[in-house]
């Protein structure tokens, strides 16, 4: 079993300790249309996403998943770049966002012509089997994502593709999931699809504080991630303190074979750099992708989850859903 990376194949052992969610570069759509500043500055983005890889491998991190969904400034080759100059291993993504927050325009038009769901299909295969633009770089995982209140019509033609594509080829699947909502649905609409729950990875459950939320979508068979560590408060997030009591319950209950940790982090945003209102600044201090390794892990060895539980969720989890 091997995990599609941007570099190529790489054996499901040799993944090691694993990040499943994050992003190298990242930028809510419309920043390509805010130039103001000069757009792109490759040298710049370069050096701060391979100072962060670097990082991260010195901490034992050795995989990562880039979640961002193409319209969100996806960048294959500048994904390569970063792996290539520091041996971080990355899997790329294919997939738009949510309809609160994607660039929803092109599809729904195409919808409105003809069958924008074939369309959405062909291109998450093309980009799973062939490759993304002309790069030879093949997408290792498909990124579906839902609104709060509903996986809506428009995501339900992502989900179905995404859902085909997985049954065609094996590709792993990873979500997001807004404001700690619609976890169960994702699972029951994947799995009701046809989809391998052992290669589903239900994303941001760490939104909800309620562990019969998470029951409630184990019951499919499906791994979900705590993968917002770190960021508190912010885009309806919990704290970590809330996130760890729902963690260890889960622990404790036996599911250390379907949790998965992460950070939902943004190494380098595109478009302007990011303000940062003071007010802000205690939400996001430990929203970086060594918080797992430099705080989470510490805390919860001193709960008492054992060095076993902490490696079946950094290493043979991510083996099996990614591998
Ligand atoms: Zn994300």
């Amino acid at each position: 079993m091997t995990a599609q990376t941007v570099t190529g194949p790489v054996a499901a052992t040799e993944l090691g300790m694993t990040l499943p969610h994050e992003h190298v570069i990242f930028g809510y759509p419309g920043y390509a249309g805010d130039v103001t500043l000069g757009g792109f500055d490759h040298a710049a983005a370069l050096a701060a996403c391979t100072e962060t890889a670097r990082a991260l491998l010195s901490r034992g991190i050795r995989t990562v998943v880039d979640a961002t969904p193409n319209e969100c400034g996806r960048n294959p080759a500048f994904l390569r770049e970063v792996s290539e100059a520091t041996g971080l291993q990355i899997l790329c993504a294919t997939g738009f966002y949510y309809e609160g927050e994607g660039a929803t325009t092109y599809f729904k038009f195409r919808a409105s012509l003809g069958d924008a769901e074939s369309e959405i299909y062909e291109m998450m295969k093309t980009e799973v089997t062939q490759g993304i633009a002309g790069t030879g770089i093949r997408a290792g995982v498909i990124k579906l994502a839902s609104s709060r209140d509903a996986i809506t019509p428009y995501e339900q033609m992502f989900f179905r593709a995404g859902a085909r594509v997985q049954r065609e080829t094996g590709v792993p699947i990873i979500t997001h999931t807004q404001e700690g909502q619609q976890g169960p649905q994702q699972a029951e609409l994947l799995t009701s699809l046809g989809a391998d729950p052992e290669r589903v990875m239900i994303g941001h459950m760490d939104g909800n504080t309620d562990p019969a939320y998470h029951r409630a979508t184990l019951r499919y068979g499906v791994s979900i991630a705590f993968d917002r560590l770190g960021l508190q408060g912010l885009v309806g997030t919990p704290t970590d303190a809330e996130r760890l009591e729902v963690l260890t319950t889960l622990l404790a209950e036996g599911h250390a074979g379907r949790l998965l940790l992460s950070h939902d982090s943004i190494w380098h945003w595109l478009g302007r750099p990011l303000p940062m209102p003071e007010v802000i600044l205690p939400a996001v201090k430990d929203w970086h992708p060594l918080h797992l390794s430099a705080d989470i892990l510490p805390e919860l060895h001193r709960r008492g989850i054992t060095a076993e539980q902490i490696e079946q969720m950094t290493v043979g989890n991510p083996a099996r859903l990614f591998g």
